[in-house]
């Protein structure tokens, strides 16, 4: 049967006509039982008890590992859908509540991690068929997840934590920063409501209202709790591997940059400037000290002025020391003093008397190879450059300023000998050549994305598949063999 356009046209129309407002509020209902209305004290997914936050996601992991892969895409796509209609929100409170980094560059990261972390689609199954049977090995969830989330990537971290941990068959109490609990919990609900809304259950994901160490050890300590996640400063990863559970430990970074005699050094002056300043610099993964080979020192530093960085003089980097660094009580060094992280360049650069506009979004000092800006991890806009002799030596400055944390590091080079030979020696989790750090997970490069890069406990750049067991179901020769 042929059907004309305006056939076709007329059909549209009345199919339009009975989708009313009713219609989608039908399908946009929550399906029953999956309310939030309970007696476990939660308010959509934020418990002031640890134990009742565990409960709840407890029981919602049970009734989420009998959900089949499409209904899991679903309720992930709904996720995926809910968080872009706050991308801007969100990015205007994170700053607004933890007062780090750049509006813009916190749209950059949410669409990220929005788009670009993996649903349940990467979780495979390994098969064999031989004379002796068929195996198959797949991926399944852990059940309750405890995932300890950052101040400087605050809902980030919860949505892409979240699609990795549940897209697993996972359900997630969060541990959040108290620095960003406010809009954590924002997301939480926002998030909780999305999942019920595609027909996924409610609790889903909880947290905590008022998160705190104690709050850590009490999860650690509950026995439903089957894996512990933690993304922020080694302390806390330290403290995990203590905790004698499972865990998953997403640590600190002081990624070393190389550029060498052969770079293309335009290049490189443009792409550090704008890895160092992303977000102000306060991400692990940022460009956080570069190391230059000789001939090139000059030149890099004219290009990156150029790119537009401001070049501090000697008196200006010790005042820079002075601000924003502090000597350890124990006398063991230098930390950062927490009142400059993630601020912008600008903002740092005025403190010590030097004006410069808002779009200088980096300062470069020309340092040795031991000043305190290269060993600690500065977590701010503010780049130490280091002249080195040769290749080799600026190898030997990297390692040792990246501390064996084996997190990011990158070079720029067209000598193929000096790109394999940095990366066997660094071992870094993410290794880029010729383009900013942030290239490693995502943003500008191939790939999928991450907050939780998972480096002291290797599952390193994380996705669902991190966040799940490995389980092994054999049948002996026969049935379902056809060969
Ligand atoms: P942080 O270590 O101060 O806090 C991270 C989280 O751990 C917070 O929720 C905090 O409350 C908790 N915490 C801190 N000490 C703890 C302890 N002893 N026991 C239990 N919980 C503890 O870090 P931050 O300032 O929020 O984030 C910046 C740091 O995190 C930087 O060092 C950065 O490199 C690192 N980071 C790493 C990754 C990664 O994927 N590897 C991602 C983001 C941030």
């Amino acid at each position: 049967m042929d059907i004309t356009s305006s056939q076709i046209e007329a059909i549209v129309k009345q199919v339009l006509a009975g989708m009313g407002p009713q219609a989608v509020k039908k399908a946009a209902a929550p399906a029953a039982g999956n309310t939030f209305v309970s007696s476990d004290g939660g308010d959509r997914g934020v418990f002031t008890d640890v134990d009742a936050a565990v409960e709840a996601a407890w029981k919602a992991q049970r009734k989420w590992v009998t959900f089949k892969i499409e209904e899991r895409q679903r309720v992930i796509e709904e996720i995926r859908r809910t968080a872009r209609g706050h991308i801007e929100e969100w990015a205007g409170k994170v700053l607004e509540e933890t007062g780090m980094g750049r509006y813009e560059d916190k749209v950059e990261k949410h669409i990220a991690v929005i788009n670009k972390t993996p649903g349940p689609e990467c979780l495979t199954t390994d098969a064999i068929s031989g004379d002796a049977g068929l195996m198959i090995e797949e991926y399944a969830p852990f059940g309750v997840i405890c995932s300890i989330t950052p101040t400087t990537n605050p809902t980030e971290t919860i949505i892409n934590n979240t699609i990795s941990m549940i897209s697993g068959g996972n359900s997630v109490v969060y541990n959040v920063h108290p620095r960003a609990k406010r809009v954590s919990a924002e997301c939480v609900q926002i998030l909780n409501e999305a999942i019920v809304r595609a027909g996924g259950p409610a609790n889903l994901i909880t947290m905590l209202k008022d998160p705190t160490m104690e709050t850590v050890d009490q999860l650690a300590a509950n026995p439903k709790i089957r894996l512990m996640a933690g993304t922020g400063g080694m302390g806390m990863v330290n403290a995990l591997l203590r905790s004698g559970k499972k865990c998953i430990g997403a640590g600190a970074g002081n990624p070393p940059v190389i550029v060498d005699e052969t770079a293309d050094l335009e290049l490189a002056a443009q792409k550090i400037y704008e890895g160092a300043s992303f977000d102000n610099n306060i991400l692990c993964f940022a460009e956080k000290e570069v190391f230059v080979v000789e001939p090139n020192f000059d030149g890099f530093m004219h290009l990156i002025e150029k790119a537009g960085a401001y070049r501090a003089n000697a008196e200006e980097t010790q005042k820079l020391v002075s601000l924003c660094l502090q000597q350890k009580k124990d006398g063991s060094g230098y930390e950062v003093n927490k009142t400059w992280v993630g601020q912008n360049a600008s903002k740092i650069l005025a403190a010590i008397g030097v004006q410069v506009p808002d779009s200088c979004r980096l300062a470069v000092l020309d340092v040795p190879v031991d000043h305190p800006f290269v060993l600690v991890e500065q977590l701010m806009p503010v780049l130490p450059v280091v002249r080195c002799r040769s290749f080799e030596e600026a190898m030997e400055y990297a390692l040792a300023a990246e501390h064996g944390n084996r997190h990011t590091s990158s070079i720029f080079s067209k000598n193929v000998d000096h790109l394999t030979t940095f990366g066997r020696l660094i071992e870094t989790t993410i290794y880029v050549k010729n383009s900013c750090t942030k290239a490693g997970v995502g943003i500008g490069g191939e790939g999928h994305c991450t907050m939780t890069i998972a480096g002291p406990t290797g599952e390193g750049i994380t996705c669902a598949k991190s966040f799940c067991r490995r389980r092994r179901c054999m049948l002996a020769d026969g049935g379902l063999r056809i060969i």
